[in-house]
């Protein structure tokens, strides 16, 4: 079948603007309230709060500036063994190493692609000083988190939860973003409610929100002058940043209404195909639906090889492989993305540890095997891909895509 390339390039994600937003950057320029202080970070601020439900929501200027603070609410020092989640965007796993720590990296579960908790109580068994665990909602959709923060409480460890992609997302109807001591999300463009850049750091614990307020200002102590005790970063969010998200905020349930369509559009369409979407507890969870992913049956894996820098594959009729269909996608101007890259596999984190259930690592043969799995990122890695999920995406459009990926086969 030959397609028409899409003139106006379908995005991954890219931003979904309303109105409002220039709004609120109109108020921040015209009361001449531009910098780090103002009216729209107050409004933002509490705004989360009540939606998520936290005592506190401390406005930085990114998702990765609020996990280095949490990291450092943790108490995370030098040398410090921590545990990550190993298939997740760097930002996850960064500020710990800022702070000299090692990242342990624990493997997924198939059921969700998040951390999964029997990798997490083999780690504590082979590992039982670490005390922080830093964990990623995958995609806008939920971990095992009563199981999670279980294990945490058994080992006496605090849980960082990183909700940067799953603003909005609930689990056994709590918000995701609220499962932590500390926890992180983001307004980065592409995420489901965007300032451009932005993210915040929630906690129930008020006295560490404050804390992290006075660290993203320079540790400025009350003092005439500037009077320094500790370390302080310029993290604190711009007024006019806090506008955009202040216009945005109401937006997210719209936004996630739209998500979740595209998800179960892709999903109706690719019923009669080799392949699964990205899975979710459909009992407990309830994702945001950020990115739409899918992940091709082993059977109908055509070969594919992959470097540090390119990928090739060798076409069977019948079977595909996320290179082709990524590499068709961007022929007729749609985005998709592979699956983020585990960081077991990256080069900077080489030596890392990385623990599997069955407790074999890097050892471990190649997932989804009989009975568990082991290496379940890889796996992932390997057979999966992030589709075209912009909530500007029409309808037409997006039976197009699921044409193309069904050509590949
Ligand atoms: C986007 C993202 C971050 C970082 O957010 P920034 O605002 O871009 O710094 C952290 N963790 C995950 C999982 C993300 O997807």
């Amino acid at each position: 079948m030959e397609f028409k390339p899409f003139e106006k390039k379908v995005y991954l994600s890219s931003p979904t603007m309303h109105g409002e937003e220039l709004e609120y950057m109109t108020e921040a320029y015209t009361t001449n309230w531009m910098s780090t202080v103002g009216k729209n970070i107050n409004e933002v601020e509490k705004t989360v709060c009540d939606l998520i439900g936290c005592k506190d929501a401390v406005g930085l200027s990114c998702g990765t500036s609020a996990l280095h603070l949490a990291i450092k609410l943790a108490g995370v020092k030098p040398g410090d063994k921590i545990f990550c989640s190993d298939v997740t965007f760097s930002a996850t796993v960064n500020p710990a190493v800022y702070e000299g720590a090692e990242p342990i990296f624990i493997d997924s579960e198939c059921d969700t692609w998040n951390m999964d908790p029997a990798a997490l109580e083999k780690a504590f068994e082979l590992y039982p000083d670490v005390k922080v665990v830093i964990m990623a909602n995958l995609y806008g959709t939920p971990a095992k988190l009563d199981e999670i923060t279980k294990i945490c409480k058994r080992h006496g460890a605090i849980l960082v939860e990183d909700a940067a992609e799953s603003l909005g997302a609930t689990y056994k109807g709590r918000q995701t973003g609220t499962f932590g001591t500390y926890n992180a999300i983001s307004f980065n463009g592409n995420k489901i409610i965007t300032g451009s850049s932005g993210g915040m750091l929630l906690t129930d614990d008020v006295a560490a929100a404050n804390k992290a307020r006075k660290w993203s200002t320079q540790s400025r102590e009350n003092a005439p002058w500037y009077q320094h005790e500790e370390v302080g970063y310029n993290y604190r969010m711009s007024n006019v940043i806090a506008g955009v998200i202040r216009g945005q905020l109401p937006y997210l349930n719209e936004h996630i209404a739209q998500k979740k369509a595209i998800y179960e559009r892709y999903k109706e369409g690719f019923k009669d195909l080799p392949v699964k979407m990205n899975p979710f507890d459909e009992i407990n969870s309830v994702p945001n639906f950020w990115l739409s992913c899918l992940i091709i049956d082993k059977e109908a894996m055509c070969k594919q090889v992959r470097s540090d820098s390119d990928a090739c594959f060798v076409k069977e009729a019948g079977k595909t492989c996320p290179t082709e269909i990524l590499e068709k996608l961007a022929k007729y101007n749609a985005e998709g993305r592979p699956i983020w890259k585990p960081m077991h596999m990256q080069p900077i984190f080489r030596m890392n540890p990385f623990v599997t259930r069955d407790g074999n690592g890097r050892a471990s043969t190649n997932a989804y095997i009989e009975g568990g799995c082991a290496d379940v990122g890889s796996d992932i890695f390997e057979r999966g891909l992030c589709l075209p999920s912009d909530n500007k995406m029409s309808v037409e459009e997006q039976n197009t895509i699921i044409e193309i990926v069904k050509s590949c086969f």
